[in-house]
């Protein structure tokens, strides 16, 4: 009788569980991309407020950002299909509503921090907002020959409803305003985003920066003279996040700004608040700095 009853059991959940796979893979904008090498950026993490209107709903090994307006929700980036409903499930954590999200945000088109966002705008009705060069590879879902990961990547679910915005373009929604700012080299497209957040009466200049890792798949040379563009923006963005206006970095990535080291110092003890560090961008720019002279004394070899 036991064995029986376990039996069932198994059963039951046996059916459980396959009728609630065959249904998420069902919607095609939710089918997992990459789960493997994913896997180890989607540990689950509590969403906080970093400060003011500033909060993070991602992952310990992927930040997913989100501002509150007086108009509405903005997102910056969107993970992965497979992490859509855990990024939604923390945005109702903090007390939101999904449906608020007006803007998502992209920091760069790579399948890391795009793939899930054409869920979370379906979801949400929200306008994506991207670079010229990231808009058109969020509307076609794969990068071109060009990015220095190309061999790499991994297509994903193209993103209908994308405005493309140029460097030191602003973008208001009630009373805050974001700025755009290009920070072209780990893609050509990728873009940082910075606004104003209050907390009482301190106020701090925010930045979500993009990634600026010097990556390249196998064979691929940025001492290139075939990209010498490149690498030219990637010189000049290293100089532009080094003196950008900033008093609490947050990168697409957490490792590289230390972000997960202030993510368990703010768990421990939040006063005073880890993120609040306004030498961080320089940081962030000398050690992305330091990657790309590694990478090109590489490449000469
Ligand atoms: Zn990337």
């Amino acid at each position: 009788m036991f064995r029986t009853m376990l039996f069932i059991m198994g059963l039951a959940a046996v059916l459980i569980g396959s009728a609630a796979f065959p249904q998420e893979h069902a919607d095609p904008l939710l089918r997992p991309v990459a789960p493997d090498r994913a896997a180890r950026w989607l540990t689950p993490q509590a969403p906080i407020k970093v400060f003011g209107n500033a909060y993070l709903v991602g992952f310990a090994g992927l930040n997913v950002g989100l501002i509150k307006t007086d108009a509405g929700l903005v997102l910056i980036d969107g993970a992965l299909p497979q992490a859509v409903g855990a990024i939604e499930a923390n945005i109702r954590r903090l007390g939101f509503d999904p449906k608020q999200i007006r803007y998502i945000l992209s920091t760069e088109p790579h399948f890391d921090h795009a793939s899930g966002i054409a869920a979370l705008a379906r979801d949400s009705g929200a306008t994506v907002i991207a670079s010229v060069p990231a808009a058109k590879v969020l509307r076609q879902g794969h990068s071109d020959a060009d990015d220095p990961q190309a061999a790499w990547l991994v297509p994903y679910p193209p993103v209908a409803n994308v405005r493309a915005v140029r460097d030191g373009e602003k973008l208001r929604l009630g009373r805050t305003v974001i700025t755009a700012r290009a920070t072209p080299g780990h893609t050509l497209g990728s873009m940082s985003w910075t606004w104003r957040s209050c907390e009482g009466r301190r106020c701090a200049n925010m930045v979500f920066a993009s990634s600026l890792n010097p990556l390249g798949a196998d064979g691929y040379r940025f001492t290139d003279p075939a990209h010498a563009a490149i690498l030219t923006a990637f010189r000049r963005t290293l100089v532009v996040m080094r003196n950008m206006p900033c008093d609490v970095l947050l990168t697409s990535h957490p490792e590289p700004s230390g972000g997960d080291e202030k993510y368990a110092r703010f768990q421990r003890q939040p006063v005073p608040n880890p993120y609040i560090d306004p030498t961080a961008c320089r940081s962030y720019a000398d050690s992305s700095a330091q990657l790309l002279a590694k990478r090109l004394a590489g490449e000469a070899k």
